[in-house]
């Protein structure tokens, strides 16, 4: 299957907690969207293996993928190895998506580094014909970078607001990692996750970028690359809103 948007994680909620408003929004406009964890989130402090692996089932249910899987790479060990790079340019030769979505690479948690690195070298990798994987090349139009828990000046913002509820659908589907009164089932220890704060902050983020835009949810992303606009006054009459400058 060929996708139009691939979201690279390297946890099995990455993608829920940071741009699932808008993998969810370009579902439901037709595009074909995957999200890939790089690990199976198994050092995660609450819940168990088999529990994790459910949660993930019913979260990218309700984000309606096309696609959604962990790969096997050590969490906590993320490193930009040969090994690594090539799993992933498999996965992208084989999905060959458009678009491809990795975490901002400043970040707190050295996994969601890594992943930045490995995710941008591997789509650049991924084209070159001589790195055989017995696949077609495949270089996506662009990557582009979603936010973690450090703040970039974005290079856009999309507009969630008719997909924020699905977005926090499906972080509560990971029961035992967010908060959630039925503790005793998942063990007590309270992470910086299972804070009822933490959801809280994420959904006043949400708000706070859809401020910036005019709209009621939005979710950041940045681009490295300066972006070609062939017709100024067409892209930006039709993308801005009045009273935004
Ligand atoms: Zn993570």
């Amino acid at each position: 299957m060929e996708l139009d948007v691939l979201a690279f994680g390297a946890h099995p909620d990455d993608i829920e907690l940071t741009c699932a408003g808008t993998i969810i929004k370009l579902g439901k406009m037709g595009y074909k969207t995957g999200v890939i964890s790089l690990t199976r989130g198994e050092l995660g402090t609450r819940g168990t293996a088999e529990i994790r692996a459910e949660e993930f089932d019913a979260s990218g249910k309700i984000m309606e993928l096309d696609v959604h899987k962990a790969l096997n790479i050590p969490d906590g060990n993320i490193t930009v190895s040969r090994e690594n790079k090539l799993k992933v340019i498999r996965e992208i030769r084989e999905y060959r998506p458009k678009l491809v979505l990795t975490f901002y690479w400043d970040v707190r948690h050295p996994d969601h580094g890594y992943t930045s690195d490995l995710v941008r070298e591997a789509a650049f990798l991924a084209g070159l014909k001589k790195i055989d994987t017995g696949q077609k090349a495949h270089r996506p139009a662009k990557v582009i970078y979603y936010a973690d828990r450090f703040e970039f000046k974005p290079s856009f913002i999309v507009d969630v607001t008719n997909t924020h509820e699905d977005k926090v659908r499906a972080i509560q589907a990971y029961k035992s990692q967010f908060h959630n009164p039925e503790k005793e089932r998942y063990g007590d220890d309270e992470t910086n996750i299972s804070r009822p704060e933490f959801l809280e902050a994420v959904i006043t983020r949400a708000k706070q970028y859809g401020s910036y835009i005019g709209v009621q949810y939005g979710e950041p992303f940045l681009v490295r690359e300066p972006m070609r606009v062939d017709d100024p006054v067409q892209f930006f009459t039709e993308n801005s809103q009045e009273g935004f400058l």
